[in-house]
């Protein structure tokens, strides 16, 4: 069974912590552009904006219908505008002789300090922001000369102010917010880390299982042959005996090895389901047909109850594996009986198999775990392996599967395709 640890070298640790600091980063940069530069970026927006209104006024100066335009710029932006000569004896556009609600010059002592900017400059615009102390609303002030001429006397001066309300309000709004987005990607990454890690250390776990599943047949395998090096060298029966224990461990390595490529590539996808139309009987006879042996020399009994043409959809050669590895099973924990039933019947528009035996059976605290990995109950003594290929090739295909056993009456294993 496959344990999902979190020592600090481990990948899956490391992935989270990758993830959860992806997250962080990201969640502490909108932090500091939201909390921190929400200010700046509100004023410098407004100072674009008033900019962009003056020069609509400036190239409307002087033509058809410029009160009007004004007027709805100064609405539509929410903005103060106010247009006199320079002197400030006349009058061209002010909201007091517009809009009688508004008081006349209400930005009197902002308009005073604006001008006196522009006059000491030698920009043709200038922009100030004013703070107010009271309100908390500070005014960003904006002035420029609407014509050039040379006699400054003669020059028209625009004057556009437009509150900057506090952010403070929007701030805390927006920290509330991000304190739950940072929550909640904090999670994402968690679970998405988690979920991947399982996915990526698959092959890894491969490896740790490999070396150990492999070490103990190689063990004995050396062992062996150093007994027949320093011991049994010269004595035959002996030697033999030794010798067949290599061939036995050899096979076993043989089989474990082919197992978990295909496990591994089954579940990598690395080797991928293709589907055709095949007739299940004549796979199963195949099967069977290499168990001929088992049948003449050892006695054992096949019985395969099946219509002549039995079509399924599936990928033929995993099929042929799960048939395979339940025969293989059956046969392994058949015991004395060694009869094996395979039955194949259509029930709801599906093809059930039924691989059968009547041998010690399943006790039913291990029915759950037969399908793990590396799983081997009592005296096993296969790879553990052949019923997780069979679970993996049967999900593949979307496939209900289970069995039903009974201790010292046998095991029906299913699968409906
Ligand atoms: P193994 O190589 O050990 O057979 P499997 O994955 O094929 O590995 O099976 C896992 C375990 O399930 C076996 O070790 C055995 O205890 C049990 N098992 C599988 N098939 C049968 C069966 N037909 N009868 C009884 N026990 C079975």
């Amino acid at each position: 069974m496959r344990k999902i640890s979190f020592n600090r070298k481990s990948l899956n640790f490391r992935l989270w912590l990758y993830f959860v600091c992806f997250a962080m980063m990201l969640m502490a940069i909108l932090w500091f552009l939201q909390i921190f530069f929400l200010n700046t970026y509100y004023q410098d927006m407004k100072i674009r904006e008033t900019a962009k209104v003056a020069q609509t006024i400036e190239k409307q100066f002087g033509g058809e219908g410029f009160n009007d335009a004004v007027r709805e710029l100064s609405i539509v932006n929410d903005m103060y505008i106010h247009i006199e000569t320079f002197d400030g004896t006349g009058i061209i556009f002010s909201p007091a002789t517009e809009e009688r609600h508004r008081p006349s010059y209400a930005y009197i002592s902002e308009m005073r300090a604006v001008r006196e900017q522009l006059l000491r400059s030698a920009d043709t615009h200038v922009s100030i922001i004013i703070p107010e102390a009271r309100t908390d609303t500070n005014t960003l002030a904006y002035a420029s000369y609407l014509n050039q001429s040379p006699n400054p006397f003669n020059r028209v001066i625009l004057y556009i102010f437009s509150p900057l309300y506090p952010v403070s309000s929007t701030v805390s709004i927006l920290s509330t917010q991000l304190a739950y987005v940072t929550v909640i990607s904090l999670l994402l990454a968690s679970v998405v880390s988690f979920y991947l890690s399982r996915k990526l250390t698959l092959p890894k776990d491969l490896m740790a299982n490999v070396s150990h599943d492999l070490r103990t047949p190689l063990t004995m395998v050396k062992s062996y042959a150093e007994m027949i090096r320093d011991i049994s060298g010269d004595d035959a029966e002996k030697r033999n005996s030794h010798l067949n224990v290599i061939i036995e461990e050899a096979d076993r390595l043989n089989l474990l090895v082919s197992d978990m490529l295909t496990l591994s590539g089954v579940q990598s996808g690395a080797i991928p389901i293709e589907k055709s139309r095949f007739n299940i009987k004549d796979v199963i006879e195949s099967i069977l047909q290499t168990y001929s042996l088992h049948s003449e020399n050892e006695g054992y009994d096949f019985i395969l109850s099946c219509g002549e043409d039995v079509a399924v959809t599936a990928d033929q050669e995993k099929i042929k594996q799960v048939i395979s590895n339940l025969v293989n099973n059956a046969v392994k924990y058949c015991g004395a009986d060694k009869t094996i039933t395979i039955t194949v019947k259509e029930i709801n528009n599906k093809i059930r198999c039924e691989v059968e035996d009547r041998g010690e059976g399943i006790p039913q605290s291990d029915i759950g775990k037969i399908w793990d990995r590396y799983y081997k109950g009592g005296a096993a003594a296969g790879t553990g392996l052949g019923l997780a290929i069979v679970k993996e090739i049967l999900t593949l295909h979307n496939a209900k599967y289970g069995v039903e056993s009974e201790l010292g009456r046998g095991s029906t294993f299913w699968f409906e395709l």
